[in-house]
């Protein structure tokens, strides 16, 4: 009986052993992978991460965290969040250490961003966004910001989108309106306004659709400006108006492509705008060499160069889906502001483990930032 027992266990194993050995060939096993660490030893610009957070709960194979979120909390700066996606799973709340102080098993999120200051019955919240690939949805959290802690899904809104994919919140800094953009693998977006003027709950209104003709994944918003910044894996970084009522003519940034950047390798996956010294920015993860572009948001914009992560007091980071980066306020640790990265290919010594993110104090690219 013991016997059988052991035999029907090792039999349900296998295709599971299959699934790892296929994932580590797409991720490790590959020309790409050796590529893209030639091509990163061509970026001179190096830094040592600062933090790096709890692994994600997944196999050691598994491409499982993808996006990061950062909440600064202005009333204790010491209890600020940074949100994570598990896109197996859920989403975490790590705190400035790197400890999770919680996690959602809301779904398959696979990006996730937030803005502050949204009314919800008779309060005053941080709203979080994320997209749901299990339910091809739009789902929405909230930090409480009494408690600085991340409370379960409020509200699912379900997406007409190919596969939903990059998502990213825009709160019009005149009005104070809340939206949602979301797009698909098929380059497919909408853009949906969230409201929750009434004690009664939230309102959801799709305001806008539009396209692109190759996959999308980031997108970040400058609430300031009213644009909208799209990644587009193999063409370049794009902007556009936010606006629910302006045309979709999207501009990309002078050397955000790769015919005119030798530092842009396909894939562009995370962005981010930041403030740094009152100037405005964009940084972007590149895939393709394993590096960071950051380009000068103005009336021109101008790429200043890329960096790269290497290893210090932590391994160094590699093949980085979603960024976030944060720049105002009074960190402990991290004085001139923050930047966080998905790590591709989290090492522990020689081992490698599950996937997590990493910390940067910003101060570091300061030499960049000019
Ligand atoms: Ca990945
Ligand atoms: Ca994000
Ligand atoms: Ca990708
Ligand atoms: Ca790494
Ligand atoms: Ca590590």
């Amino acid at each position: 009986m013991l016997f059988l027992s052991l035999s029907i266990w090792a039999c349900n194993n296998k295709p599971e052993v299959k699934e790892a050995e296929r994932n580590a060939e797409a991720r490790e096993d590959s020309a790409k992978y050796a590529e893209a660490v030639r091509l990163q030893s061509l970026i001179s610009f190096a830094v040592e991460a600062d933090v790096e957070t709890d692994n994600v709960l997944a196999d050691s194979l598994d491409d499982s965290a993808d996006d990061p979120a950062i909440w600064y909390n202005t009333a204790k700066p010491e209890l600020s969040l940074i949100l994570g996606t598990n896109k197996k799973a859920g989403l975490y709340a790590f705190d400035l250490s790197g400890k999770t102080k919680n996690f959602i098993p809301a779904g398959k999120i696979n990006n996730v961003d937030l803005r502050d200051g949204f009314n919800f019955k008779g309060k005053e919240y941080v709203l979080v966004a994320g997209s749901n690939r299990s339910l091809n949805a739009i789902s929405l959290f909230l930090i409480d910001k009494d408690s600085a802690m991340l409370t379960d899904t409020i509200a699912n809104i379900p997406s007409g989108v190919s596969e939903v994919y990059g998502i990213c919140l825009y709160k019009n800094a005149k009005t104070k309106a809340f939206y949602v953009f979301v797009n698909g693998k098929e380059g497919d977006f909408e853009q949906w306004e969230i409201n929750a003027e009434n004690t009664k709950g939230l309102n959801f209104k799709m305001v806008r659709k539009f396209g692109v003709s190759s996959q999308p994944e980031a997108l970040a918003a400058d609430d300031a400006t009213n644009t909208l910044y799209l990644g587009v894996e193999e063409s370049g970084i794009f902007k556009m108006n936010a606006l629910p009522d302006a045309d979709t003519t999207m501009t990309r940034l002078a050397q955000s492509d790769t015919s005119s950047n030798k530092n842009i390798a396909y894939d562009i996956e995370g962005i981010s705008v930041f403030e740094y010294n009152n100037q405005k920015y964009l940084m972007a993860s590149i895939q393709g060499n394993f590096s960071y572009a950051i380009y000068k948001l103005g009336n021109e914009d101008s790429y200043l160069g890329s960096f790269k992560i290497v290893n210090g007091s932590f391994d160094g980071v590699e093949e980085t889906d979603g960024l976030d980066v944060l720049s105002v306020g009074n960190l402990p640790n991290f004085p001139g502001g923050i930047a966080v990265f998905q790590d591709g290919f989290n090492h522990d010594g020689k081992q490698l483990k599950s996937q997590n993110f990493k910390y940067l104090s910003l101060d570091k690219l300061k030499d960049l930032l000019k």
